[in-house]
């Protein structure tokens, strides 16, 4: 059997900081890991904006509940589940994720954790492990599992790379540029391809 390793924003929900920022109006809370590859840079540069403006996590779980899966998403997920056991591996917190996920219908999440005052106040987040994308595909290499992943950004490519096959979907053309040796795509119908393609199974659509 085969995984389907699947990264979450960008790929099948809206970025949530940068819909978050948007809201809010705090234009540094734009920043992903799009422009600042280094997680735990991005991460702790975004917790002390949060601190900065008051704003905790009851503040963001509105934002979150009022943002849908990605035109097409569902289906797509729907689809991939079908012929795949489908994994999420974000770098994400349970915490934001949970109404999107109801959304999608509870697809298996593999994230990380926030750590959260009394107050609502986010004081700190946990990362399960290090690398976590790649040492997720290692770990089902592990059980015996051919993995086939598909990503939009920087924190992807280590799942890309460890994986039998890696796509990147809607990825910005500096990604795209920088890992050419992945298959690019920008719709679901052209995804849902190229899983077939890169399957050892005959599947059809
Ligand atoms: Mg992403």
């Amino acid at each position: 059997m085969e995984i389907a390793c699947l990264d979450l924003e960008g790929v099948l929900v809206p970025e949530i900081w940068i819909n978050f920022a948007e809201k809010t109006g705090i234009e540094a809370l734009k920043a992903t890991t799009r422009d600042i590859p280094d997680y735990d840079v991005l991460m702790k540069q975004r917790l002390s904006i949060l601190n900065e403006h008051k704003l905790g996590l009851n503040e963001i779980q509105e934002v979150i509940d009022s943002l849908g899966p990605m035109d097409g998403a569902l289906e797509f997920v729907d689809w991939l589940r079908e012929r795949f056991q489908v994994v999420i591996l974000s770098d994400t917190f349970y915490e934001f994720a949970q109404p999107l996920m109801r959304q999608l219908r509870w697809p298996t999440l593999f994230c990380h954790r926030l750590e959260v005052a009394e107050d609502g106040r986010i004081v700190d987040y946990k990362l399960r492990q290090a690398d976590p994308k790649r040492s997720s595909v290692k770990a089902f290499h592990s059980l015996n599992y051919r993995c086939i992943a598909a990503g939009d950004s920087y924190n992807d490519t280590t799942m890309l790379s460890e994986a039998e096959a890696g796509i990147l979907f809607k990825a910005p053309k500096n990604v795209i540029e920088e890992f050419p040796q992945f298959p690019a795509v920008h719709t679901y119908e052209e995804l849902k391809l190229e899983f077939i393609k890169a399957s050892n199974r005959d599947l059809a659509l």
